[in-house]
């Protein structure tokens, strides 16, 4: 008999993750299952009867009429904002589009406005709720992005503020830093300055610091177009964080070429990629994850699906990953 830490038995059903890694990521239910974990970890999963017979544990969790399964990870977040704009949601649903939003001073810049004036505590007593209300639906884990500050300043704060809630709060957070979500309106007339801000002070900083794991940016040719991206991207890579990019979200623009060329962790929103951008992904030996928010703004999903001959739920390009960022078009969950 193995001693463990703790056991969770009789669960009316465990799911796992398929044993063959090379197969699509089915799942593997077992009913009435059972796992042991020591420091930790989980050492065993099975039939409740097989683990009992096998481990014991000071502490035993008895699941009966419960579902285990590994907790979700949310790979795009924006946790750190003080503000809501569901006024916004209500704007597009009408008809507005997201640049005409922006053009009037809403969207990124809205919450950029409301993020400066508010210190690192409020910001961290304002994230607090949404972080519980992740676990409370089974998110354990979530990627979590700076990018409402674009200053030095605002931007290091908000990257502290993701430091100190993986400190506080049960959730992990994984931090990406996000100086290149939009031009602050004080640059608009001078991006290029800011983009020396971005690479020459704050990616040194952010990596030096080990204040995020991934640098991410807005690639759309009124904000960061492809040269700027691959500018800032590449200082980014030397200086050791991980790529992502949000791209092809308001028209189709080359950001997801750049997100294989410089093997992305991801490339994001895709709303308007298209078919050659999809095929850029495929062959990247690394996997550069392509990851749709559907519903967020328009629904790409099924064109790429059904047109690109690509297979959004496990594909050569890599782990596909449908995020329900924003709201969700039900179709897409009926596979
Ligand atoms: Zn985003």
């Amino acid at each position: 008999m193995t001693k463990t830490d703790l056991l969770i038995i009789n669960a009316k059903q465990l799911i796992c993750p398929s044993d063959d890694e090379n197969k699509k990521p089915e799942l593997k239910i077992i009913e009435n299952g059972a796992i042991a974990c020591s420091q930790g970890k989980i050492v065993a999963a099975g039939h409740s009867t097989e683990i009992t017979e096998k481990f014991q544990a000071k502490d035993v969790f008895d699941a009966t009429g419960k579902v285990v399964a590994p907790g979700f990870v949310d790979p795009h977040t924006h946790p750190v904002f003080f503000g809501t704009r569901e006024d916004e949601f209500e704007l597009r649903n009408s008809g507005k589009s997201y640049a005409d939003i922006a053009k009037a001073g809403g969207g990124i810049r809205f919450s950029v406005r409301q993020l400066r004036q508010a210190s690192k505590e409020q910001l961290i007593e304002h994230a607090l709720p949404y972080l519980d209300q992740f676990i409370k639906n089974g998110t354990t884990t979530i990627e979590a992005k700076s990018g409402y500050g674009l200053t030095f300043n605002d931007e290091i704060k908000s990257l502290e503020v993701i430091r100190e809630l993986n400190k506080i709060h049960p959730i992990d957070l994984v931090p990406t830093f996000l100086g290149a979500h939009e031009i602050p309106d004080e640059y608009r007339d001078r991006k290029q300055e800011y983009i020396k801000i971005v690479t020459e002070e704050m990616i040194p900083h952010v990596a030096e610091e080990g204040l995020a794991e991934f640098c991410d940016i807005f690639c759309e040719s009124h904000v960061y177009n492809t040269d700027d991206t691959e500018l800032i991207l590449t200082a980014a890579r030397k200086a050791g964080l991980k790529l992502k990019i949000h791209s092809d979200q308001l028209s189709s623009g080359g950001g997801t070429e750049i997100a294989a060329q410089l093997g992305a962790v991801s490339a994001d929103h895709l709303d308007h990629v298209n078919s050659e951008s999809i095929q850029s992904l495929k062959g990247i030996a690394r996997g550069t994850g392509n990851r749709f928010q559907p519903g967020q703004l328009h629904d790409p999903v099924h064109a790429i699906d059904d047109d690109a001959g690509v297979d959004l739920y496990g594909n050569e390009a890599g782990r596909s990953l449908v995020s329900s960022n924003g709201s969700c078009c039900p179709r897409h969950f009926k596979k």
